[in-house]
């Protein structure tokens, strides 16, 4: 569910018509919706009501300070993965107790960043980063709270690129190997083991995976504790996914998923932490762009828009879907158009859709991606020398550049001509 409806034949982010968005700033942009974050972040809030819980949005799905402080404000923590994560998220007001840190390659320097400002935990993912940690935490004169990250070898039933809890995949130790690891952790100076970190992948469909997951992280966590180690916080990851595709069969929702986790869990007495991202942020974001020309091609009409590729990443990466609607409503009886859907980067991958049969759209019109808050603008590039696109944020019938369009000449002079030359 979102914000962003038809009303009086146009499109709205909430309160605000998205064509008054676009002569304020342009095309093409992002724009979220206060309303969908929030209430997307509270629905995993009230799944796990009856536990002690941390709902720590995954801030790598989109991870403008607008958007962590509004969370932050309504108590989410934060998942980070790197230095530049971790100060975006304190930048935002985030205090550092409420922020975990993840990732397979942290480096010495990040971890000192997160120990010298606070961090909640360390979800550690192998033992040479375990033997990093333990170093710059005693010579800080600290004691770094972590979990090991396992890896479970499930099979999250998702796109291949973002599956990571099968054991071919870099994340976490093997699971058959965690009695060992956590008793290494035990005898390193500077670590205090809190618990057990478990992420299997992004855009979940089905709970199934999940559970076969947590229920070998029940199992593990009554084995550590009996080898001594207080296993007192589970952090459980992300990855319950989001229709993209509105007639599809909707994945679970969060309080399906907290009634599972409840019950495959909820014996162990367990602070639970889980870690959101898409879910918080995918369907709270449009991308709005405008088509720039209609060309007939053969056999094929292109649509061709001023987003593209580099804006958008997801459909070139993971032959994503995503909806693509005209901003103004268009007649119910009207016939629909078949369009290959494509920007101006010249890359055949720059392909938004193929053959797909929408509302006929001409020159000068908008359209919007939806489903495209979480991955979207955090993964944009400046290819082709196309600067990076605004996000907006709306509240109501307030909307406020978060992020405003560089010039040109703020991306042509970051480049620097040496001396010699
Ligand atoms: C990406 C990631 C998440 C968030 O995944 P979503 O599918 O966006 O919910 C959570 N935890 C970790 C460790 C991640 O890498």
């Amino acid at each position: 569910m979102d914000h962003f409806l038809y009303r009086d034949g146009a499109l709205f982010a909430e309160d605000v018509p998205v064509a008054e968005i676009a002569k304020a700033v342009g095309t093409p942009f992002y724009v979220y919706s206060t309303a969908t974050l929030l209430r997307h972040y509270r629905l995993f809030d009230e799944a796990l009501e009856g536990v002690d819980h941390t709902v720590c949005y995954a801030m790598k799905a989109a991870s403008n300070q607008a958007i962590l402080r509004t969370l932050a404000q309504a108590g989410a923590g934060m998942d980070v993965v790197s230095g530049g994560e971790y100060l975006r998220a304190k930048a935002a007001g985030v205090p550092g107790d409420r922020i975990v840190f993840s990732g397979v390659g942290k480096t010495a320097d990040e971890i000192r960043l997160a120990l010298e400002g606070g961090v909640r935990q360390f979800n550690v993912e192998s033992e040479p980063e375990m033997e990093v940690l333990s170093a710059v935490a005693t010579e800080l004169g600290q004691t770094a709270p972590i979990t090991v990250r396992i890896n479970p070898d499930v099979d999250a039933r998702t796109h291949a690129k973002i599956a990571t809890g099968k054991s071919e995949n870099k994340f976490g130790i093997p699971i058959s190997r965690a009695r060992e690891v956590y008793a290494h952790a035990a005898r390193l100076p500077g670590l205090e083991v809190v618990g057990i970190d478990v992420h299997i992948g992004s855009q979940l469909t089905e709970l199934e995976p999940f559970e076969q997951a947590y229920t070998k992280v029940a199992e593990l966590t009554e084995i550590l504790r009996g080898d001594g180690h207080d296993i007192r916080r589970l952090d459980l990851g992300g990855g319950l996914g989001i229709p993209y595709v509105r007639d599809n069969l909707a994945p679970p929702l969060p309080l399906d998923y907290g009634a599972m986790v409840k019950r495959v869990l909820g014996h162990l007495g367990c602070e639970i932490e889980i870690e959101p991202g898409r879910l918080i942020a995918g369907n709270a974001g449009l991308l709005v762009s405008e088509v720039i020309y209609v060309k007939s091609g053969e056999g094929r009409d292109f649509l061709i828009l001023d987003a593209a590729m580099n804006d958008l990443i997801r459909p070139a990466m993971y032959e994503a879907w995503h909806d693509i609607v005209p901003v103004t409503e268009p007649d119910p009886g009207e016939v629909r158009a078949v369009y290959d859907i494509v920007g101006p980067v010249c890359e055949t991958g720059d392909t938004f859709a193929r053959a797909r049969a929408m509302p006929p759209v001409a020159a000068g019109d908008l359209v919007a991606f939806r489903s495209a808050g979480a991955y979207g603008a955090v993964m944009s590039s400046e290819y082709n020398s196309r600067p990076l696109i605004p996000e907006v944020l709306v509240k109501g019938d307030q909307f406020a550049v978060i992020r405003r369009r560089p010039t040109f000449d703020e991306m042509i002079n970051r480049d620097t001509i040496p001396e010699w030359l």
